[in-house]
């Protein structure tokens, strides 16, 4: 059997600053098999970019550990709210702005980067700057810019959420989409339920802070097939809604601690 790309085990983590320590993660085991998205929702402040951080190998836990495929050279990618494109180059120079800082810009990656920028339907744009791209566009030349580098993860922390809410419906579908045809192993922060039924095989409820794992709830709909915006109107989609709803609201009203 193949294993996990990566496996959190019994991992714990505090901030210390001058007004003391805040627990942040109160021992976190899960893995993640190749090829699945998972998706991590939770109260705000519980803990969630703290855990992506902590996978990313960002943060050291305190206790506990990350392991990594270690029969593999796994590269971790990672996408936040902000596209963080440089505003100065177009966007051919942005997206390959990895393999040019990491001293990997060979012709394969031009021409992977070209195959991508047609793939995600960004081609014509190359030479653009990102202020003449819409929030969409910059968000998929942001995504581009990650799988140049041909990660075997993918982290995605509230990728969408500096989006208004119909872009962010049909980005966040399109993004989905890339990631499954690609067959990259994610994990997406989100605080926008429905986003992580869309997306997610695999949703991990969090506790409030510190961040505990409260439930695994496996998701599988109808729809999925077609496409994470068709999978909304899949007829479980309601139902999960409701199951995830009921265990974020207990933990705002402190219900069942
Ligand atoms: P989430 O992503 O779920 O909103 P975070 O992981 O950002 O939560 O933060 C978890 C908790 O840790 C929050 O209560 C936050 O205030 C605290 N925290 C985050 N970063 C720091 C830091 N650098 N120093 C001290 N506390 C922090």
């Amino acid at each position: 059997m193949e294993q996990p790309i990566i496996s959190c085990r019994d991992v714990c983590f505090s901030y210390h600053n001058l007004k003391g320590e805040t627990l942040a993660l109160d021992h976190i085991s899960f893995q993640v098999d190749k090829g699945e998205f998972i998706a991590i929702v939770g109260p705000s402040g519980c803990g969630k970019s703290t855990l992506l951080s902590v996978i990313a190998g960002l943060l050291t836990p305190e206790s506990g550990e990350v392991i990594l495929d270690q029969t593999k050279e796994i590269r971790v990618g990672y996408m936040l709210q902000q596209d963080h494109l440089l505003e100065w180059r177009s966007i051919w120079k942005n997206v390959l702005l990895g393999p040019e800082i990491t001293g990997t810009l060979t012709r394969e990656k031009e021409q992977l980067a070209e195959q991508l920028l047609h793939d995600y339907g960004l081609y014509k744009f190359k030479d653009k700057k990102p202020g003449e791209l819409s929030g969409g566009m910059k968000q998929r030349a942001a995504l581009i810019r990650t799988m140049v580098m041909e990660p075997a993860l993918l982290l995605l922390d509230e990728p969408f959420s500096a989006l208004d809410y119909q872009t962010r419906l049909m980005v966040s579908s399109d993004i989905g989409s890339i990631i499954r045809k690609s067959g990259i192993t994610a994990i997406l922060i989100t605080h926008d339920l429905s986003e992580a039924i869309s997306l997610a095989d695999r949703i991990l409820v969090l506790t409030k802070r510190p961040a505990a794992i409260k439930r695994t709830i496996p998701v599988k709909l109808t729809l999925a097939e077609q496409s994470p915006l068709a999978a909304r109107n899949a007829p479980e989609f309601n139902d999960l809604f409701t199951l995830l709803w009921k265990e974020i609201s207990d933990e705002y009203t402190g219900e069942n601690n």
